[in-house]
């Protein structure tokens, strides 16, 4: 391991040394001076020291303190503001906006960290990650196809995203088992999000997809009735994985609308 350091399997530690990945990812961002950029999980700095080069200074979060130390022995506080800590846990909304976020995430917290991020998407400007291939496929898949499902559905809600490219697994060190991918998100412009209910959305779609097998009209029983389903011309003997983000939409405006017209 470069310096000494010892990848900690904990925190998820897979570092890159691939000149030409970083050089891909960092073109990839293109951050400018006076951007305010955070850098999830920077490490040993192998995209610190080039996005650095580039915009000037950088926020980012770190929760082993080892690196923490390396972090603060190696660069200046002018350059970088070092938030010590668990990401998930971290408070994006006190960085100036819009934000950048970017960073070669621990593939433990992945998911948990996508959703604690899109409570921000307001504060946000876009994000650049990478991620385990299969969950950024997941994030992008279409509906009725095997990768679809909640976090599908509820990060194209909020974001529009794209797949950039591919990062084989000797990109690292150590090499994690499997193939890595870029993926950039947008966040959505407000007037195009029309769902009245957010949670509602949250929690129907979590439903739709908490038991995969089964029918819309089984695993939706506590909203839906077959008076629902007409009124919405969705089929309640289909499955949650036919339904795309729009349907989705609709399904929660139509409790919404029909809860606040019964009360
Ligand atoms: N950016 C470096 C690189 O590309 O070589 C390191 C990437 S490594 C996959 C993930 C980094 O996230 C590590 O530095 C790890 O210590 C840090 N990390 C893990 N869990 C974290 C958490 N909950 N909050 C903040 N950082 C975390």
């Amino acid at each position: 391991m470069p310096d000494g350091h010892i990848a900690r399997k904990r925190f998820g530690q897979n570092f890159l040394h691939d000149r030409n990945i970083i050089g891909k990812i960092v073109s990839a961002i293109a951050p400018k001076p006076g951007e305010t950029v955070v850098e999830i999980g920077p490490g040993l700095g192998a995209l610190t020291q080039p996005l650095l080069a580039a915009c000037g200074h950088l926020h980012v979060v770190e929760i082993d303190r080892d690196l923490i130390a390396r972090l603060k022995e190696t660069y200046e506080p002018t350059q970088l503001s070092i938030h010590e800590g668990d990401a998930l846990k971290f408070d994006f909304g006190n960085l100036p906006t819009p934000l950048r976020v970017v960073g070669n995430l621990p593939y433990n917290i992945s998911t948990p960290l996508l959703f604690h991020l899109a409570q921000y998407a307001e504060r946000v400007r876009d994000m650049t990650f990478m991620l385990q291939k299969e969950v950024v496929q997941r994030m992008v898949a279409e509906p009725d196809t095997e990768e679809y499902g909640r976090l599908s559905v509820m990060l194209q809600y909020r974001f529009n995203m794209a797949r950039l490219f591919d990062v084989p697994p000797g990109a690292f060190n150590p090499a994690p088992k499997v193939t890595s991918a870029i993926v950039w998100m947008q966040p959505r412009p407000l007037a195009e999000l029309r769902c009245r209910d957010a949670v509602l959305l949250s929690r129907i779609v979590t439903a739709a997809f908490g038991q995969r097998r089964k029918t819309l009209r089984n695993t939706l029983r506590e909203w839906l009735g077959d008076a629902d389903f007409a009124a919405l011309g969705i089929d309640p003997g289909a499955r949650g994985e036919v339904l795309g983000v729009d349907d989705y939409v609709r399904i929660a405006n139509h409790l919404s609308m029909r809860d606040g017209l019964e009360r």
